[in-house]
Order: C-alpha cells, then structure tokens, then sequence
C-alpha cells in the first residue's frame, strides 16, 4: 500500500526563490490546461489526450516567446502537473458518467497564487542523501528526518503553505503492519466539552485549540484589516494570520493522529456513530465548536487507520437513539434533554452516565455485543476503505493532506 511520510525542508533563499519560480511555471502550465481546454470546449471539440497536451504546453511552449521561461525549471514537475490536470478531468468525466462514487465532481479550475503551492518530481527528479535531499535544478536542500523513510520513495512534492512553510511529501510503497487480533471492540460516543467517551468508560477532554489561540488570532486579524491592502506590511500581517492557523491546525491534527492511533492499536473492532457532520456545521451556533473538534476529521483517521492496521471499522445508522436507551437493559428511557448528564433506568435501576451509556449502546448496535433482549444485530453497515481506488481518490486526498504534520 502507498503511504505518505512528510518532511520539513529548510531552502536558501537563493532555493526559494528557484521554488517560486517551479510552482509558477507549474501553475501556469496547468492553467494553460485549463484555459485551452475551455476554449476547445466552448468550440464543441474533444479534450486532447495527455501526451498531445504534454507536447502542446510544455514541448513546443518552450519553443515561444511567451513561454520560453518554462526551460529554465525541471521538466518533471511540469510533466506531473499535467498529469494532475488530465486526472482531474478524468475524475470530472467519471463523476458525469456515474462511474465514479460520491459528491459530483467539477471540472479543474484555474490554480490560484495564493494557495499552497507544490510540484512534484518522480524518480530521477531527486535524490534522498543524509542531511539533504537533492532536487532537479533546484539543488541540495536541508531536509529534517523527523522519522525513518521505510523504502525508497517513488515520488517527492515540495508544498510550500500559506504560512511559508516548506515540507516535503514522499510516496513509500510499504507493507501494511496488520496488528494481531486482541478481540478487543469499542463504541466511541463524540461530544464537544467531552471529545470521545469509550464504552470502557474512559472519557477523553477535547482540545478545543481555536479556543486557546482565538484571542492571538482576533489580535492579529484585527492588526491585518488595518494595513493598507498590497502593501508590503499587509503581506507580513497576512502571513502572521496564516502562521496562527497553521498553529491551529497542527495542534488539531496532532491530537486527532495521537487519539486515533491509540484506539487502533487497543482494538480489533472500532464503532463509531454516523454523525452528520455537514449538516451540524450548518447550525451557526454549534459550526465553530464543531469544525473546531474535527469530528469528521477523526472518522477520516480511524478509517484509514483501520485499513492499514487491519481493524474492523464500523458506522451504525445515525438514527439509533444511542442516549435514550438503557445499556443494562435495553429498556428506552425517552428523550433526555442535553444537559442531563446522568440518569437512572426506571426499569432497572442502574445508574448511568449519559456519555458511557451512549458509547456502550453505539458499541451494541455494532453488532458485537449482546444486551439482554439482543438488540443490535443487522443493525451495522461496515464502511470499506479501499486504499488507491478510484473511489477514495477524494478520501485519499483528504488524508494525504493530514498525513502532512504526523
Ligand atoms: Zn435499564
């Protein structure tokens, strides 16, 4: 299975210029794609094929006026570029046709200079040393092993951020470390003061970081909306900004990564409730908190997780009325306003945390447990990951953006 292990890089000032220069050439290559592609469209014709538009927009490119400059950088990540593009209309045609799974997809757009930027060099365009990796025209670059690669990589992206930082990203082909079968299962109830209540009881604090920075990142937005828009000092309030949510995220990420692989190492079988996320969002009251949490970002984990330790990775119906229910005795309760933490079953008596309670019915209603009156069974519906299937090129994404701070 293809993995991701990503690196921080620290170029020259001379590199970095060399890299703006390569994410531009890039970009531009990939929206003279885009624009031609338009045009030809617009026209009523067909989208040429990937080798024809390698050869249109960077061969014989090279050769104008206009694009000349394009041979002063490394053919291979202009090359890569152009595959990119030619996936992302594939991906486009394939969600047109109903082939391919999922929210419709739209046509590639123009790249924008303002968002991460990127190229990527395949073999022959790189080589890893100790301290340096060696990248095509652009020279040895001081790289910072913060783990061990476990093969060869079989592609570098440099990503410069918005809060310009450098990183790295390799693509190892490893063998999935399939962790032995200690019959262990959990439910995992999410809540916001309470990140993730298990079925064992354990309760989990959220970490909440844009509460911590907010106070930081107000201060610093409030001193960006008072510079002179284009200015040099604009540029450097906007970049603090972006540094402050970077902060955020990482603090997120590292703590959802932390979390996640913990409960994958612990158990075999791993069942969550299907919350929708999109639509809670959309509550303007709970959005912050929530996007704040990553809920869904921790499904994205778990998920992943489970493929590549070989666990079993549940979602049960959201439906399930998991806090009403007595975990003892199946016996249901009714509805339970949300501040009411704690209860007792009228029909048997146990006490409950409402939290606990829930996790343990989310665990039932896997299938892996039995209550009194075996409720759950047939009630699952197993998600299937399938690692570097078409399907999940969007999940993969999403991942591979992820996998960035681990
Ligand atoms: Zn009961």
């Amino acid at each position: 299975m293809k993995q991701r292990y990503n690196y921080r890089i620290h170029p020259t000032s001379q590199q970095e210029q060399l890299l703006a220069q390569l994410f531009g050439c890039c970009r531009v290559v990939y929206n003279d794609g885009v624009a031609l592609c338009q045009q030809i469209y617009k026209e009523g014709g067909k989208k040429p094929s990937n080798s024809e538009l390698q050869k249109l927009l960077i061969t014989q490119a090279k050769k104008t006026e206009k694009r000349e400059w394009l041979s002063k950088v490394s053919a291979i990540p202009l090359q890569q570029s152009l595959n990119d593009f030619n996936i992302a209309y594939q991906n486009f045609f394939n969600s047109c046709q109903g082939k391919r799974k999922g929210k419709k997809v739209k046509p590639p757009k123009f790249k924008s200079r303002k968002s991460n930027q990127s190229a990527r060099f395949t073999r022959g365009g790189f080589k890893v040393g100790q301290h340096k990796i060696k990248l095509a025209k652009i020279g040895k670059v001081k790289i910072i092993w913060s783990r061990k690669l476990p093969n060869p990589p079989s592609s570098a992206t440099v990503i410069k951020d918005s809060a310009s930082r450098y990183f790295i990203s390799f693509v190892v082909e490893t063998i999935p470390e399939k962790l032995p079968d200690n019959g262990q299962s959990v439910g995992i109830d999410l809540g916001i003061e309470t990140f993730a209540t298990l079925s064992n009881g354990q309760k989990i604090k959220s970490s909440k970081p844009l509460k911590k920075y907010q106070r930081k990142l107000r201060r610093c937005q409030r001193n960006l909306s008072r510079k002179k828009k284009g200015s040099k000092r604009d540029e450097k309030a906007r970049k603090r900004v972006a540094k402050v949510h970077s902060k955020i995220k990482d603090t997120r990420t590292d703590f959802l990564h932390k979390l996640s692989t913990d409960i994958i190492r612990e158990n075999q079988t791993i069942v969550l409730e299907d919350l929708n996320v999109s639509a809670m969002v959309k509550n303007r009251k709970l959005s912050k908190a929530i996007s704040d949490l990553g809920w869904g970002t921790f499904r994205t984990l778990l998920e992943a997780k489970s493929v590549m330790y070989g666990r079993e990775f549940i979602v049960i119906d959201r439906w399930i009325p998991t806090s009403q229910v007595c975990s003892n005795c199946g016996f249901n309760g009714g509805k339970k306003e949300l501040n009411i933490r704690e209860w007792t079953c009228i029909n048997c008596g146990v006490v409950h945390d409402r939290d606990i309670n829930a996790s343990k019915n989310i665990l039932v209603a896997g299938g892996h447990s039995e209550t009194l009156n075996g409720r759950g069974a047939g009630r699952k519906t197993s998600i299937k990951l399938a690692v570097g299937d078409e399907a999940s090129t969007h999940r993969e994404i999403r991942f591979k953006h992820l996998s960035l701070f681990q």
